[in-house]
């Protein structure tokens, strides 16, 4: 009910300060998030799911980062969404929200140039955000790898399917490691994001 709750770092409470409280979904699901279970969240936009998930990725960073004591040498966290301007919203709060704990992030999407995406993955970044379609290619030329990903979300999981995306959604999350956490948010419940689901998280991950 207040962010104190949570005992994140001050670095993470950072990208909180505007805010009086969690948003509902933010305090439905960082207690299970931070707990490292894998997450179906049933929200709609504007519900602060960006946070709901980026606080959680933020502080996996940071957990992982201690116990390797190595920085930056592969992505740990992934978010997938399926539209070039939902990536974006996305990657303009969590490069906000990381600053203070140093935590970088990329956005991969389509209809531009590859160049400076692929100059951000070989300069180091912890989170990449991107579109299916982009981020396929430059896993398959060989210049982005998800095998440190053990972080996972997979955002209007609905649309991304309703696109098509579904062959790319599967190869991505294939390349990912085995023991991630893997986190779904979806404004509806089809069947195809049930299988999907079913297919890709846990037995019983907490739906909310
Ligand atoms: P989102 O659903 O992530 O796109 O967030 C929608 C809007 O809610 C954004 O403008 C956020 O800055 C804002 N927001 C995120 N978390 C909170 C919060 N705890 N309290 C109030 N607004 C928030």
């Amino acid at each position: 009910k207040c962010f104190e709750e949570a005992k994140l770092p001050d670095t993470v409470m950072e990208c909180c300060k505007g805010f009086s409280k969690p948003s509902p979904i933010q305090s439905h699901s960082w207690p299970f998030l931070l707990d490292g279970r894998d997450f179906i969240g049933i929200a709609a936009t504007g519900s602060g799911k960006t946070l709901a998930f980026g606080v959680p990725a933020l502080m996996h960073i940071l957990q992982k980062e201690n116990r390797k004591h190595s920085k930056r040498s592969l992505p740990l966290c992934l978010v997938l969404s399926p539209t070039r301007e939902l990536a974006q919203q996305i990657a303009d709060v969590l490069s906000d929200a990381g600053k203070p704990c140093d935590i970088k992030c990329v956005c991969l999407y389509g209809g531009t140039s590859k160049g400076p995406q692929i100059s951000s993955l070989k300069s180091g970044v912890e989170i990449v955000i991107g579109t299916p379609g982009r981020l396929k290619d430059l896993m398959e030329a060989g210049l982005c790898c998800l095998e440190e990903v053990s972080f996972v979300v997979l955002d209007e999981a609905d649309r991304m399917l309703d696109m098509g995306f579904e062959p790319e959604v599967r190869s991505i999350l294939s390349q990912t490691c085995r023991s991630r956490q893997t986190v779904m948010f979806s404004a509806t419940w089809p069947l195809a994001v049930h299988q999907l689901a079913q297919e890709f998280m846990d037995p019983s991950p907490v739906k909310v």
